[in-house]
């Protein structure tokens, strides 16, 4: 699918700080917006419905999936979450950068459907810190978090699968890398073309 936008797409396992990495990169770079996902899990905390996520039921997430609502879709941890096409299509078609702060799976169906979607893993520097990083956030219960440092072994597994590595061990410099990687992104041949015809047109190049 052929389309003036770029799309980018970061996944990490839980606790490799890719929500507060994509916060900081947002608020530097006014031309990109994320997209906000579908989930059956329940609001954490100070989350809003409609702006961390659209919180709906197994119900309401099924019936979009029988109705072919979303791009991609997993369960993650127990939950089900999805992109919803409507949101993004709009914004990629209409020139707009779109992140997708998704997981593994919901990356490598979008590379699929979106060849040009760069697809970004976010690793922490060790096992080891990734269990104080989860501890410290103090946001999940003891079982919960030895699950996910079980599940993250088998996550990080799958960064060879993208096109992009940023290790976060020092916050400002993964925030940096990840700007790198949108910019230069921007910057290729057919991204360029893609975003800015009338330039090329002008300048008798396709
Ligand atoms: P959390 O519940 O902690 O916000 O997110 C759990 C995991 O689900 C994270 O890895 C998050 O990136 C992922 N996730 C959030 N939205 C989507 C989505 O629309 N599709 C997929 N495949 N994963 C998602």
């Amino acid at each position: 699918m052929e389309y003036p936008g770029n799309l980018f797409v970061v996944a990490a396992p839980s606790g490799a700080g890719k929500s507060s990495l994509v916060k900081s990169l947002l608020e530097l770079d006014s031309h990109l917006i994320v997209s906000v996902s579908h989930t059956t899990r329940k609001p954490r905390g100070q989350e809003q419905d409609g702006r961390e996520y659209h919180f709906v039921d197994d119900a309401v997430f099924r019936r979009m999936v029988d109705d072919g609502a979303f791009f991609e879709w997993a369960e993650v941890h127990g939950h089900l979450y999805g992109t919803s096409k409507a949101g993004v299509q709009s914004m990629v078609a209409s020139g707009q950068d779109v992140v997708l702060e998704i997981d593994w799976q919901g990356a490598l169906q979008i590379k699929k459907l979106f060849p040009n979607a760069v697809l970004i893993f976010i690793l922490p520097p060790s096992y080891d810190e990734l269990a104080q990083r989860l501890n410290r956030r103090g946001e999940d219960r003891p079982e919960v978090i030895a699950q996910r440092l079980e599940n993250a072994h088998h996550e990080v597994a799958q960064a060879r699968h993208f096109d992009f590595v940023i290790i976060n061990a020092l916050f400002e410099i993964a925030v940096f890398d990840l700007k790198t990687v949108v910019h230069s992104q921007r910057l290729k041949y057919a991204a360029q073309l893609r975003s800015k015809p009338a330039v090329f047109k002008a300048l008798d190049l396709s």
